[in-house]
């Protein structure tokens, strides 16, 4: 069975991540979609709230876990079977920092390979921060996120 992890902040999830999470179930066996708790990013979120909204989004992805992690990406992967860490690219912008990030996670656990996923042209500017930017000053984000993120932002900063 091939399992993969998707590993982010999804801070909240968009558009953009869904598309390649949806790419990466016809791909892979299982994949795990989990959110990570130690990045250095302050989150806006809690874990929960982004597990919460995760799930909400995912409907019709049967072979689709969510789940959320402390520590280091490739012990997480170890534990849960995987072999493969799913990330995705916008533009040449996100490269260096993944590529970065991928070749760090090689030399940590050689038998753990990232692979990468383009969006669609029409997610690909898509980004968690540039969602909050919008939905803080009362725009419309429902183009770029699924309807319970698009609640729930709106309830968050109507508060
Ligand atoms: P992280 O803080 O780990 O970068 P993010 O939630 O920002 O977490 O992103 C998780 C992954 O999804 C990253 O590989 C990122 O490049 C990718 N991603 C984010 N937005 C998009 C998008 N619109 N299209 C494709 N990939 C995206």
């Amino acid at each position: 069975m091939k399992i993969a992890i998707y590993p982010g902040s999804f801070d909240p999830i968009t558009k953009g991540h869904l598309d390649v999470l949806k790419t990466g179930s016809e791909i892979f066996d299982k994949v795990i979609i989990a959110v990570s708790q130690n990045s250095e990013k302050k989150s806006f979120l809690t874990a929960e709230e982004r597990v919460n909204l995760i799930k909400l989004s995912i409907g019709g992805l049967e072979n689709v876990e969510v789940d959320s992690f402390e520590g280091l990406t490739v012990e997480y992967a170890k534990l849960k079977g995987a072999k493969v860490i799913l990330r995705g690219l916008r533009a040449v912008s996100d490269f260096e920092y993944e590529m970065q990030l991928s070749q760090t996670n090689s030399a940590l656990s050689e038998h753990i390979k990232t692979v990468f996923l383009i969006t669609k042209p029409k997610y690909n500017f898509i980004s968690s921060s540039t969602v909050k930017d919008i939905a803080s000053f009362g725009g419309d984000i429902s183009k770029f996120v699924p309807e319970s993120v698009n609640d729930y932002l709106k309830k968050q900063f109507a508060k």
